[in-house]
């Protein structure tokens, strides 16, 4: 017991840092310090953009370090986040779950689908993105986008005035 918890002393953190605020990232829209709770929906991925976002809230770069989570629920979530092209079946199911949320809101488009219906764009089984439904939602693209990119624009969208908190060892 007390070898493992020296070892653990010792070996100390081995996160990966967490990525920086790219310098033309949008301007924080949700007035959340330093936190961000999320409430994933897949709007009919092909499960690659899921893969990435289970990457990113890995272990690997720990984003509940920084206040990021992932939540079960939509009333305790302040962003919606999408995935996929957003199938007619899920349009409901969509929207409900953004009017389950609180307001201050706002909704993140992941990947290309997501954005604008991707490969899937014409296909009369989708709706082509968030725009229809959600005007004015931030959109990360790629096919999918990379972890960093990911939690770069994550934390781009919460308070970012504030020094990053001192890394414990
Ligand atoms: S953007 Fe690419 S990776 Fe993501 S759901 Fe669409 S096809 Fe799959």
């Amino acid at each position: 017991m007390y070898r493992i918890l020296l070892k653990i002393l010792k070996t100390g953190l081995l996160t990966e840092p967490f990525p920086p605020k790219p310098p033309d990232a949008p301007s924080p829209f949700l007035p959340v310090d330093r936190s961000l709770s999320i409430r994933h929906v897949d709007a009919g991925s092909c499960n690659a953009c899921e893969l990435e976002l289970h990457a990113a809230n890995g272990s690997y770069y720990a984003p509940e370090r920084q206040g990021i989570r992932f939540v079960a629920s939509p009333r305790h979530a302040d962003l919606l986040l999408v995935t996929g092209p957003v199938t007619c079946h899920m349009e409901e199911a969509l929207k409900d779950t953004h009017e389950a949320m609180a307001s201050p809101k706002a909704v993140l488009a992941v990947g290309d689908c997501a954005c604008n219906g991707g490969v899937f764009r014409g296909s009369p089984a989708v709706r082509n993105g968030v725009d229809g439904l959600f005007p004015g939602a931030a959109k990360i693209s790629g096919c999918p986008p990379s972890p960093n990119d990911i939690l770069a624009a994550l934390k781009a969208m919460t308070r970012s005035d504030q020094e990053e908190p001192p890394a414990s060892s």
